[in-house]
């Protein structure tokens, strides 16, 4: 393969994702505003109107800003940095600054990574300010916007470099194999980063204050032993000091794991409906998600290093991004950005294992708190953050990591028969 031949087939692969995504994306805006104007049966008596209506406009809003930013950032400046020389010229702006040598990579790649950055920020600035804040959803304030990017701009280049200056000593030391064990490195890497994140970066970001003693931890607490399940942590994070959105999670591992919710979600939902939405993430963690969810992270990273190997050999690919021998930084920010172009198809696979997944979550909770309040915090999430019910199908099947709301409610509804679930 030469290297036009390799240009002609990304741009027919952009052009390809680009029509696919703009194409869905219209499909979603019809659909939901065809079903503007009533709530969905399952739903009626529980979603009001008007809530049902805001939650329309705001997926509309949401669509259409994020097709704009698809066709100018995974569009117009995706072609400008690969095929337009843009990795090319940052990394000869590193040359220049740095000469030859690891220095200069690094710069590469963080310098990619930051025009990246730069080309999404206005549609980052707009979602924030001008979408969130209409549908009344931002608490961010443009000083906490500005930490937060900082903070994630350094972060970035404090846990990036020193695994990029091992990529590259790989490269310079293990031979024709440096792919296979820069992919063992890369494991590690990531099974460190799993176990530092609760503890040393999400406090760089919020407030995390044990939950307080009374009714709910002690209701937390018997569900924990009655699944039994050790936590080292319940934890109430202050979301809302960026946003209203609710929600619960769970990170770490073996003993380095935490129940964290959101203080959103705390002040909204009813100690049972806490209970049974604690239950739905045990259920993950019951039901072996993560482990299985790092698994085929690792096996596809191995498919994309071993591409990565042949691809720094091949002249064709680094002569399409413009440069004149295969410079290891380039190579890595132009691999990182051409990849997601050719793999778009395999997007719906991913999601239907995402909602597999939130199914036996759902039965999980289904068998250990009650289907019904299961049911009826569902429908107050929905509600309070507006996420449509009536989501176009095929959009859905794409995209959506979670099963729809009504279909969820469905399963839940069978799951629990005697109690019934009359009003979710
Ligand atoms: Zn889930």
């Amino acid at each position: 393969m030469n290297a036009s031949t390799f240009a002609a087939v990304f741009v027919v692969f952009v052009a390809a994702a680009l029509a696919w995504r703009t194409w869905l994306a219209l499909r979603q805006v019809r659909h939901v505003a065809r079903h503007r104007a009533e709530v969905p049966a399952d739903f009626a008596g529980v979603i009001p109107v008007e809530a049902h209506q805001r939650a329309a406009d705001y997926t509309r809003d949401k669509q259409r800003l994020g097709l704009v930013e698809t066709l100018v950032v995974d569009g117009v400046v995706l072609i400008l940095l690969t095929l337009g020389g843009g990795i090319a010229r940052i990394d000869a702006a590193s040359e220049r600054l740095f000469g030859a040598g690891s220095l200069r990579e690094l710069a590469t790649v963080f310098g990619v990574l930051l025009a990246s950055t730069l080309a999404s920020l206005p549609f980052d600035l707009y979602r924030t300010f001008v979408v969130e804040e209409r549908h009344g959803f931002n608490r961010m304030t443009p000083a906490l916007f500005a930490r937060d990017l900082a903070k994630g701009m350094a972060l970035a280049v404090a846990i990036g470099a020193p695994l990029l200056l091992v990529v590259f000593w790989l490269l310079r030391t293990a031979g024709p194999l440096w792919w296979l064990y820069t992919w063992v490195a890369w494991m590690a890497f990531t099974v460190v980063l799993v176990i530092a994140f609760p503890r040393w970066i999400a406090p760089l970001f919020n407030q995390f204050t044990p939950l307080e003693e009374g009714e709910l931890r002690r209701r937390i607490e018997q569900l924990l032993s009655r699944c039994g399940f050790t936590a080292s942590g319940l934890f109430v994070m202050d979301g809302s000091r960026r946003s209203s959105h609710g929600n619960a999670y769970f990170t770490g591992f073996g003993r380095t794991k935490r129940i964290v919710f959101f203080d959103t979600l705390i002040d909204r939902l009813t100690p049972d409906e806490i209970e049974a939405v604690l239950a739905h993430e045990l259920g993950h963690f019951a039901r072996g998600h993560i482990p299985r969810l790092l698994t085929v992270r690792f096996a596809l990273a191995l498919g994309m290093l071993a591409l990565l190997g042949w691809l720094y050999g091949e002249p064709a690919f680094y002569e399409a991004l413009g440069l004149d021998a295969p410079h290891i930084g380039a190579l890595l920010a132009g691999f990182s950005l051409v990849v997601p172009v050719f793999t778009f198809p395999f997007q719906p696979l991913a999601s239907l294992m995402a909602r597999r997944q939130e199914f036996e979550a759902d039965a999980f909770a289904a068998q250990h708190a009650s289907a019904a309040s299961l049911a009826s915090a569902l429908a107050k999430l929905y509600r309070d953050n507006a996420a449509t019910l009536t989501p176009d199908p095929l959009h859905s099947l794409v995209y959506d990591s979670h099963p729809p709301a009504a279909l969820r409610i469905d399963h839940l509804r069978k799951a629990d028969p005697v109690n019934g679930i009359a009003s979710p």
